[in-house]
């Protein structure tokens, strides 16, 4: 299972970078995990047309569906027929669509996607199984993703405090590609929606995965060397 950094930027983006989108792919399918503003050009520095199978949404939050919206809009220029199935969590898909159909652009999103919602269950694209968990992200409903093919697991944080769901998203996982916000100074609001990178490692510890990949992580923060940890930046690609 191979994995492209497309953008790992968080909601305030690092100096030249894209936000959230990470491209996995294993044997024909491609799989896009969250479609933040960047990455469908970014995406297109090497193919006209984006060729996945299918976008998942982790949250309804900005950086991680932003460009769902000029997607739409290219599709119908681009995509020559090609309909991507987009995974949403239940409920999204009315505010998806309200977000569309306020910026003038709500008839494009049906033609350029199969429209798909997930709850906290397993579904799958081609030859990757996913699983969704709800995870703690302030009051938005968010959910980490399990991604699995051939006995690898790549787990993926989404934005999320650190929660036992956090910890069941990573569990034994190859991968783990987790957010760390915060500074280690953390956040005092209720309900909490984010990591420091402390908490990150707590996570990736209590989970037992074997690669901690660091992401959503402001720029100016630093993360010290360790033989288990990477941190993501754009173009990052690893296997699983
Ligand atoms: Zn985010
Ligand atoms: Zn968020």
């Amino acid at each position: 299972v191979r994995v492209t950094v497309v953008g790992c930027s968080p909601a305030c983006p690092n100096p030249g970078g894209v936000q959230s989108g990470y491209l996995v792919e294993h044997g024909e399918t491609r799989v896009l995990l969250d479609c933040g503003p960047g990455v469908l050009g970014k995406l297109r520095e090497t193919e006209t047309w984006p060729a996945v199978d299918a976008i998942v949404i982790s949250h309804l939050h900005l950086d991680h569906f932003g460009d769902v919206v000029p997607w739409s809009l290219g599709a119908s220029t681009f995509a020559a027929g090609r309909r991507p199935e987009l995974w949403l969590p239940r409920g999204a898909i009315g505010r998806l669509r309200d977000v569309l159909g306020a910026l003038g652009v709500g008839a494009f999103l049906d033609p350029a996607f199969e429209i798909r919602e997930f709850t906290e269950a397993a579904f799958s694209v081609g030859e990757l199984d996913l699983a969704a968990i709800a995870v703690a992200h302030y009051d938005t409903p968010t959910f980490g993703l399990r991604v699995e093919a051939d006995g690898r697991c790549l787990a993926y944080s989404a934005d999320s405090a650190p929660c036992d769901a956090l910890v069941a998203v990573a569990a034994g996982a190859d991968a783990f590609l987790c957010e760390a916000t915060l500074d280690d100074d953390g956040e005092s609001c209720t309900p909490r929606g984010h990591c420091t990178l402390g908490e990150a490692l707590e996570t990736h510890e209590a989970a037992g995965s074997r690669l901690l990949v660091v992401t959503h992580r402001p720029a100016e923060l630093a993360v010290p060397e360790r033989p288990d940890v990477v941190v993501a930046r754009d173009g990052l690609v690893f296997d699983v």
